[in-house]
């Protein structure tokens, strides 16, 4: 059973989970757990969500309220989802038709709706890990869902940046920024009516794309007209993605307002971290990155904006 340990130096919690280590790779003789003949569960649906066999937040261990001025260990509360996009193995997301990319967005969205009410969950974190290249075991084309019962670090920078600028500049900075992007489209890989395509102006990884609403929403719950849309915003990205890159390989995570409280303030958007530097080469997060966190990039945002919008 997985632990939560609060790690003082740094003031986070880190999710200690042993036994998960032994979790199956899939092997080419191995039957992969998702097809539907390993899945009865499939039945007649077209996505589905299921749990995940091998979680690292369990509901079952009982929540504890993570006070960290007396809290230091706790079982790791929580739930583990796997969204399965398709029933066909060898289709991606970018392979999916138009009405299967939207129902899986849908199905995005539910999962979202219903964790975000479950007792004592402060997060709901939505990704999809694709490619060998960063340690996915499995080939099915499936996303993840966490529910944290904390909200994690990285949501609480931006969270921090998101509120100074709503109190002290009346603005959302997403929009101001979105705003200033589109005007200059120097960093835009691509814009729909409702979604823009862009390359972060001080974008960590060289291939970083952010997706975001064109006007001010929180979470997908107030998107819900535009999925279709934003399927093929994904789709279109991971298109170009496959034309610059030998292997298509990125970490695909959404980044939603927290469930406890309001949150009016948050804009949502996708980010795509890509391990590659170049066509075939990785790009190693090493000692400055890691021991530093700060990162360094060694392409220009804009070159790369350019070599995504010309690639398809
Ligand atoms: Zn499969
Ligand atoms: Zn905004
Ligand atoms: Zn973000």
């Amino acid at each position: 059973m997985g632990r939560l340990r609060w790690n003082q130096m740094l003031g986070e919690w880190v999710i200690i989970t042993p036994d998960r280590a032994d979790r199956p790779f899939q092997e080419k003789d191995h039957k992969c757990p998702f097809c539907v003949e390993q899945m009865p569960e499939w039945g007649d649906k077209g996505v589905i969500t299921i749990e995940n066999k091998y979680p690292s937040l369990n509901e079952s261990v009982g929540m504890v309220p993570l006070d960290t001025d007396i809290v230091l260990e706790a079982p790791a509360y929580g739930a583990c989802r796997v969204l399965l996009y398709t029933k066909d193995h060898n289709k991606q997301f970018e392979d999916l038709s138009a009405e299967q990319a939207e129902l899986v967005l849908g199905e995005y969205l539910s999962v979202f709706e219903e964790l975000e009410n479950m007792r004592g969950i402060a997060y709901v974190f939505q990704f999809e890990n694709r490619g060998r290249s960063i340690g996915t075991s499995l080939d099915h084309p499936h996303a993840q869902v966490y529910a944290l019962p904390f909200v994690p670090p990285r949501i609480q920078r931006e969270q921090i940046q998101l509120i100074r600028s709503q109190r002290e500049e009346g603005e959302c900075l997403i929009c101001r920024m979105l705003k200033n992007e589109l005007k200059s489209r120097m960093r835009i890989v691509r814009d729909s009516d409702n979604f823009v395509t862009l390359l972060p102006f001080a974008a960590r990884l060289p291939y970083e794309v952010h997706i975001y609403p064109k006007t001010h929403a929180s979470s997908l719950s107030e998107l819900k007209e535009h999925l279709r849309e934003l399927a093929m915003m994904i789709q279109d990205l991971v298109r170009r993605y496959k034309s610059v890159f030998d292997d298509v390989a990125y970490s695909m995570v959404f980044h939603t307002r927290p469930t406890i409280g309001s949150h009016d303030y948050w804009h949502f958007h996708i980010e795509f971290y890509p391990p590659w530097r170049d066509r075939s080469r990785l790009k190693y997060l090493a000692s400055v990155e890691n021991g530093a966190w700060t990162y360094t990039n060694e392409s220009s945002p804009e070159e790369k904006a350019r070599e995504l919008r010309d690639a398809i």
